[in-house]
């Protein structure tokens, strides 16, 4: 199992790091996995003046699974756009067609106390966000600025999605929630927007193969008032990228901290880039105190859905379960009563969980 291994910039290479011990721990233990690096974002930039550089896109495409910290950083933030890090990711994206993000939200009981709502509104969240990744108005053209009729500048984009497109992503929404607890709430603005109304059509029409998942339909800004008013009656979410963008994030928050949430952006056959919802942290890198679990929890992510070691990832599961039990908490979650560590213990103690 070819894993290429994109550090990234700010907390990227510390948080990575920690991941690549756990995987090693796991290597030990007769796991066969084949580790590659390569730079990426404002890492590619400096190295060869690209965020995702040919030998990293060839590095990425010819491995099983692309493993990322996160890129970007204020010292890239003037430089012209197809040059900035966040090009690299949606690149990436493009390139390997990873239509897919799967964003779990869940809450560990003993992290109740650092989410920003009450515990018995949040207390066994578990909710899984799918994500539409390479389509929608991220993409659609035309795009652009101009001047209208009136002299006046205006910015446009198009919001666009294909019927293929809406299909296959309602499809691993579906396939997601027969796995868990068989609900999936396709989330949409259909009593505005076209594009929403043949999404909807055609979750209804997908829904009528999977008669055992019970398919629901939300607008947009209820499921956005819903997930803090009583985020626990959602199982699957199913969204379009923009839609899917911002209530990933608002969903974040529920639990706790963004350092606890990994990802994985799949493609039609299972490759993956997995990689944690946090971007790459400026105001804290290279000060040993980033929360290292979602990219270690993201590298559990790829043992399921990529290599479909179910048992590995749920060994490296259960040893962030354990260290949490046992008091360990970086200063993003840290409370009075625990013990606060930075990011490389943090990382030693799950290996030593492992
Ligand atoms: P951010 O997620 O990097 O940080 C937001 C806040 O959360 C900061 O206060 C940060 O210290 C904290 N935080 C983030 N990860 C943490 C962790 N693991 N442990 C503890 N605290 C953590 O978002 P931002 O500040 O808006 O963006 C910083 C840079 O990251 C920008 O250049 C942005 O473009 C980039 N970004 C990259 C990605 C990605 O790589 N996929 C995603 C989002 C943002």
């Amino acid at each position: 199992m070819k894993i290429a291994v994109l550090a990234g910039d700010g907390i990227g290479p510390e948080i990575v790091a920690q991941a690549l011990k756990v995987l090693r721990a796991l290597a030990k233990d007769g796991l066969k996995i084949e580790l590659e690096e390569a730079p990426f974002g404002g890492a590619g930039f400096d190295a060869h003046g690209d965020p995702l550089p040919e030998s990293t896109l060839k590095l990425a495409q010819q491995a099983d699974a692309v493993l990322c910290g996160a890129v970007g950083g204020p010292q890239y933030d003037a430089l012209p756009r197809p040059q900035r890090p966040e090009q690299g990711i949606l690149r990436i994206r493009k390139e390997l067609g990873l239509f897919a993000n799967l964003r779990p939200a869940m809450l560990y009981p003993e992290l109740v106390g650092v989410s920003s709502l009450k515990p018995e509104v949040v207390s066994g969240l578990d909710i899984m966000i799918i994500r539409e990744l390479t389509g929608d108005i991220y993409f659609g053209e035309p795009r652009g600025r101009r001047d209208n009729a009136r002299g006046e500048r205006e910015g446009y984009d198009t919001m666009r999605y294909s019927e293929p497109e809406i299909r296959r992503i309602v499809e691993v929404g579906f396939q997601t929630a027969l796995k868990r607890n068989k609900k999936l709430c396709s989330v949409d603005k259909e009593n505005v927007l076209e594009t929403s109304r043949l999404w909807r059509e055609v979750a209804n029409d997908v829904g009528t193969k999977y008669p055992q998942v019970a398919l629901s339909h939300m607008y947009v800004d209820n499921a956005a008032m819903q997930l803090v008013r009583n985020p626990k009656q959602f199982d699957v979410i199913v969204t379009g990228n923009m839609f899917g963008d911002i209530l990933s994030d608002e969903a974040s928050m529920l639990t706790g901290s963004i350092g606890m949430l990994p990802s994985a952006s799949l493609d039609a056959n299972g490759k993956g880039l997995y990689e944690p919802i946090h971007g790459s942290a400026p105001d804290i890198a290279g000060k040993n105190v980033a929360n290292p679990l979602a990219t270690i929890l993201s590298s559990a992510m790829m043992l399921r859905y990529t290599f479909n070691k179910d048992e590995w990832a749920y060994r490296v599961e259960a040893a962030v379960k354990s260290v949490l039990a046992q008091g360990y908490r970086t200063a993003d979650i840290h409370e009075a009563g625990t013990q606060k560590v930075g990011t490389a213990e943090m990382g030693d103690a799950v290996v030593a969980e492992i």
